[in-house]
């Protein structure tokens, strides 16, 4: 990592404090850590510090560096907090969560092994302590359940039921939702008692499809 590429975090950092995505002292010192540019192809690192999303293979996308800020704020994560991510990818957003909780406490779950690969190694290449699983993440992951969060970075027609059933008392689901496969809003769902849920629905968002048993048909 060059002092380049540092200038360009603390830039991209301050552009997200100032137009208000960057909120808190967890998610500030999380995006000043990751080295964004070690989880795009090597073609596209030019661009790591642009608020865009960016091509990671397999017709899927590294989110808009904003997009991930909105959903880490939602989470309002704690250190020590225990957080599933669903939809790995390169591996960028598993990094800043496990930021923010600690090592061995994020466990990110992929579909396509190719990319769970990926991210496992961008992951491991960075020093991160992040368990990558294949498999459909719309049933959640059971072995490492309950979550204080699930994350989802790709978009849903509705909160899957495994989800709901693997998140604690006091633990949040963060997912982009919608009735469409590729425009959403972003979803933050509160579990306030066993059985009671306090939702609320912010910004509109356009993710990848989640694909799954309790997501959309391949
Ligand atoms: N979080 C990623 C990152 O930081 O690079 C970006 C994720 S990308 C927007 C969405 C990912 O969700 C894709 O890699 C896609 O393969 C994955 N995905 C879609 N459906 C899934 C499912 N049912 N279970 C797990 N992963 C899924």
């Amino acid at each position: 990592m060059g002092p380049d590429s540092e200038r360009e975090r603390k830039d991209l950092v301050e552009r997200l404090g100032k137009w208000g995505y960057v909120e808190s002292a967890a998610v500030r010192r999380a995006f000043l850590a990751v080295p964004r540019e070690r989880f795009v192809p090597e073609d596209l690192r030019r661009s790591a510090y642009e608020d865009v999303p960016l091509p990671i293979g397999g017709g899927q996308t590294i989110s808009a560096p904003s997009m991930i800020a909105i959903m880490l704020e939602e989470a309002a994560l704690r250190e020590g907090e225990a957080v599933l991510e669903v939809g790995t990818g390169s591996g960028y957003n598993a990094a800043l969560l496990a930021e923010i909780v600690g090592p061995d406490r994020v466990v990110s779950i992929e579909r396509h092994p190719e990319l769970a690969e990926l991210g496992r190694a961008n992951l491991a290449t960075c020093g991160y302590r992040v368990e990558v699983v294949v498999g459909d993440g719309t049933r959640g992951y059971p072995p490492r359940a309950p979550y204080d969060c699930v994350m989802a970075t790709a978009g849903a027609p509705r909160i899957p039921n495994p989800w709901r059933d693997q998140t604690k008392v006091g633990g949040r689901i963060v997912a982009p939702i919608g009735r469409s496969r590729l425009s959403q809003v972003l979803v933050t769902a509160r579990r306030t008692s066993e059985s009671k849920w306090e939702t609320k629905e912010g910004t509109p968002c356009a993710f990848v499809p989640l694909i799954g048993s309790e997501g959309w048909r391949e």
